[in-house]
């Protein structure tokens, strides 16, 4: 983490002085350069910590040494494939990916964040999903469904009490939207909160909630109004401890096993006022500015994946001979690989030059956010199958990774890019 501050504050002295830059010989930029970096740098965006100075691409690259240095050590492929056959979460990655500074990427930085923005968030679901999408998937929900949510609309007391616990990885966050008669339609959600003396008691059950087994912070949409649709949700923060908050279950997934995933039961569960989370019935607009950073964080999810694909079938298909020698000599082979390769790269076109607009331009366009993600994973499943088809009969045991990484690829695509996205735009 102190690496990635020392990088970041060494180009800052750069670009903060442009006229030491232009005096001092040689140049490093032209001036037309150095004014289209001030602007560039200048422009706040509501999305981003204040001061947020949108990363370099040296920044990126360095962070992404260190995420892949990180998964090196602590992400081995015994480690993914433990998690994928227990079905349990490591625990202890929680502190490992805090010590890091993974948790807090989007988040102030006087809170313990890195306020580094969404390139750099993709760039670390993208190593970590490549090690493992499970281990990424629960990462996402606490980063960015549960941090970045309070970071965008929690109050400078809300971010100061719930921040540093989550981002240094000693407390855990999850979101609670869906419920199981809500999924696409999510606004038809019937959880109730009820406005008592000094808070809201919130009644209800939600389905499907990443990390909520295991959750210690929870951010809940409830409705406070429910005769008026949309207009009447409210976010809350809800602390697990709280009595009447309980985990009915732990889902048994095909995919995505070891990402805890649960179903939430609150029965007057009393929340204090201070943790309404934005304004009372403006939970709606919480939750769609929200799903539309999510999913493009999530986007790069798949990403992780397919470049997993290709690490397994690449040295595979050129180890493996067949006729007298690499299987990878045949077009056919040559082909699907190539096929693989280029849905990755167009699959991380789309999502990186997404999270750039977001980043430099403080443009958010939902259509994007939503349409990277729905393509990447879709391009991560064809290439998870074909990973299998590649390895033969070597696809089809669970000896390799190629089966964990087709059922971890297979659930983004429905995962909220849903047809909340389709009505509203
Ligand atoms: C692994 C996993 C993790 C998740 N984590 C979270 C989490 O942390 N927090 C959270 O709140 N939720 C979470 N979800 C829930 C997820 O957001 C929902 O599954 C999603 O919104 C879809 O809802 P649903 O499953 O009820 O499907 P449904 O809405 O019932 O949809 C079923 C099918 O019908 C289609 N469909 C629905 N309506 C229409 C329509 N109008 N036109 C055409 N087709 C339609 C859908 O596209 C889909 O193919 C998670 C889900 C999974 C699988």
């Amino acid at each position: 983490m102190e690496n990635f501050r020392a990088v970041r504050a060494l180009a800052r002295l750069r670009l903060m002085a442009p006229s030491r830059v232009a005096t001092i010989a040689p140049p490093l930029f032209s001036s037309a350069a150095i004014q289209h970096i001030q602007h560039r740098r200048t422009y706040a965006s509501k999305k981003h910590p204040q001061g947020f100075e949108a990363p370099s691409t040296a920044e990126l690259v360095e962070l992404r040494d260190r995420v892949q240095e990180f998964v090196r050590r602590e992400i081995t492929e015994d480690v993914a494939s433990h998690t994928d056959k227990t079905n349990a979460f490591p625990s202890a990655m929680w502190s490992k990916l805090g010590e890091a500074g993974f948790l807090g990427i989007t988040a102030n930085e006087d809170v313990g964040g890195l306020a580094m923005g969404y390139q750099a968030h993709c760039v670390v679901m993208e190593e970590l999903s490549r090690a493992s999408g499970s281990i990424a998937l629960s990462y996402a929900a606490h980063s960015q469904l549960c941090i970045n949510q309070l970071q965008l609309n929690g109050s400078p007391t809300q971010k100061k009490k719930f921040l540093p616990d989550l981002i240094a990885g000693t407390k855990i966050g999850a979101l609670a939207m869906s419920e199981s008669g809500s999924g696409s339609d999510v606004v038809s959600m019937r959880t109730t909160a009820n406005k008592v003396d000094g808070g809201y008691v919130l009644n209800g059950t939600k389905m499907w909630i990443t990390n909520g087994p295991d959750a210690d912070v929870v951010v809940v949409y409830a409705k406070t109004r429910p005769e008026a649709g949309s207009k009447g949700i409210t976010a809350f923060i809800v602390d697990t401890k709280t009595k009447g908050f309980s985990c009915a279950r732990k889902l048994d997934k095909m995919g995505m096993r070891g990402s805890n995933t649960g179903e939430l039961v609150f029965e007057h569960v009393f929340v204090p006022d201070e943790h309404i989370l934005g304004a009372v019935d403006g939970g709606a607009r919480v939750l769609m500015e929200g799903l539309d950073l999510e999913r493009l964080v999530l986007s790069a999810g798949p990403l992780g994946l397919m470049q997993a694909s290709l690490d397994v079938a690449l040295p595979f298909t050129h180890q493996r001979k067949q006729f007298g020698s690499p299987i990878a000599h045949n077009q056919l082979v040559q082909g699907k690989l190539a096929d693989m390769y280029t849905k990755l790269q167009a699959s991380r076109a789309y999502t990186y030059v997404t999270a750039k607009a977001v980043d430099e331009e403080g443009i958010i366009r939902t259509q994007d956010c939503a349409g990277a993600i729905l393509y990447a994973a879709e391009r991560a499943t064809e290439c998870a199958l074909d990973c299998i088809q590649l390895l033969g009969g070597m696809g089809y045991v669970e000896e390799m990774p190629a089966s964990r990484i087709l059922r971890e690829s297979v659930i983004p695509s429905n995962y909220k890019t849903n047809c909340t996205t389709m009505h509203n735009h």
